[in-house]
């Protein structure tokens, strides 16, 4: 049970939107790739920016609700999506900025990998990602990433540079090689053989 109250002053806090079972569009905002998937969360956020993102947290974690994030949704277990939970949706969260100077590209969560790589292409640069062009760069970076650069450049989560971080305390940090190092490894898979 969620209070009414509490609801309503989520949704005022948002700048995105908030779908409930109540809504007529629940039942394509509560689906993901796999069709098989048929989860009933209580709300979905539709965050926008990353304030929304830091309210879905706090509402969340103030309620006692499970939480799961959604990026491209495409995980087959479905994980992105949780029964009476809510769901923090970032597929409206979809700025890029390519550094070409640097090599580099700085993204939202809500990006797929056929938006990265058109955006990437136009400086003949490319971030070795997904074969599929609709997968998330957040999942499939967080569970590795296999793709067709990977002989040459490694895994997508061998080249992750930085990311910024929302904890379940609802304190946004950033996590780099200097900056959280910890924190950093854990997204890159906790996979690098530490020096004893
Ligand atoms: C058709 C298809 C093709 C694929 N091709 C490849 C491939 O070429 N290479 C490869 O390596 N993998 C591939 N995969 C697997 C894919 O990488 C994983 O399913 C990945 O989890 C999908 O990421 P997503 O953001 O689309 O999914 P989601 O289901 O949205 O997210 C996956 C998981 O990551 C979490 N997550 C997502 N974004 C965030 C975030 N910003 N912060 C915290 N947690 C987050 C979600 O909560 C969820 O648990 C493919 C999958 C499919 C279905």
């Amino acid at each position: 049970m969620i209070r009414a109250r509490a609801v309503a002053a989520f949704r005022e806090r948002l700048r995105g939107r908030l779908v409930g079972p109540e809504d007529a569009s629940y039942d394509t905002a509560r689906r993901v790739w796999n069709g098989r998937i048929d989860r009933r969360p209580a709300l979905i956020a539709f965050c926008t920016d990353e304030m929304d993102v830091i309210a879905s947290v706090c509402f969340a974690r103030e309620q006692e609700l499970v939480a799961a994030v959604r990026g491209g949704g495409h995980n087959v277990a479905g994980t992105a999506v949780c029964d009476d939970g809510l769901v923090i949706d970032l597929s409206r969260m979809k700025s890029i900025e390519v550094d070409a100077a640097g090599r580099s590209v700085r993204s939202e969560g809500g990006v797929l990998w056929g938006e990265l790589d058109r955006a990437t292409q136009a400086f003949c640069l490319a971030v070795p990602g997904g074969t599929d062009s609709d997968v998330g760069i957040a999942g499939l970076t967080l569970g590795g990433g296999n793709s067709w650069l990977m002989g040459l450049q490694g895994a997508t989560c061998d080249n992750l540079l930085a990311a910024d971080v929302v904890l379940a305390d609802g304190r946004r940090v950033s996590a780099s090689s200097t900056e959280n190092p910890d924190l950093f490894w854990s997204l890159r898979g906790a996979a690098e053989i530490l020096e004893l």
